[in-house]
């Protein structure tokens, strides 16, 4: 399994409030390289088959409503120590916490409508990467 690539998608509430390419420039500028990416919107059941992790926590209905409310950009990228690196990039889940400089600081409105997603692994990156893409051979 490649160690070098994470998944991302841009969530419902940045896509909608215009913030793609503005978060596309700092992901390039950060050194990723885009490897698949696409715009499309979840159904309610394929939000809650992404976040099937979260279905015990009190937040899950609310979060694949959301999640399913509006288009997403996913996409998988590479670079050296992929998932970790996009992790920093990104910020804390609550953008009230998260970094100066973050893509969450700038752009998330709050800790459910936080902008973009980041794997936490490397086995989830190429799960989560093959959710979206699974017509290529990313992983
Ligand atoms: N989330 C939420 N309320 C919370 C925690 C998380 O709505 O109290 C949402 C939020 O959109 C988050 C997602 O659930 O990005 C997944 O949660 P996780 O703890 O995995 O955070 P992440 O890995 O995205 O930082
Ligand atoms: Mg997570």
């Amino acid at each position: 399994m490649a160690t070098n690539r994470t998944f991302t998608m841009i969530k419902p509430d940045a896509v909608g409030a215009g913030h793609t390419g503005a978060i596309i420039k700092m992901i390039e500028e950060a050194g990723f390289r885009i490897v698949a990416m696409k715009l499309t919107q979840l159904t309610p059941e394929r939000a809650g088959q992404f976040y099937a992790v979260h279905k015990e926590r009190p937040f899950y209905g609310e979060l694949c409503a959301y999640m399913s409310s509006g288009p997403i950009v996913p996409m998988i990228l590479e670079k050296d120590n992929a998932v970790a690196d996009f992790r920093e990039l990104i910020g804390n889940t609550d953008p009230k916490k998260a970094a100066e400089g973050t893509i969450r600081r700038l752009f998330a409105k709050d800790i459910s409508a936080n902008a973009i997603h980041g794997s936490d692994s490397d086995e989830n990156a190429a799960i989560e990467g093959r959710f979206f893409f699974a017509e290529t051979d990313m992983f």
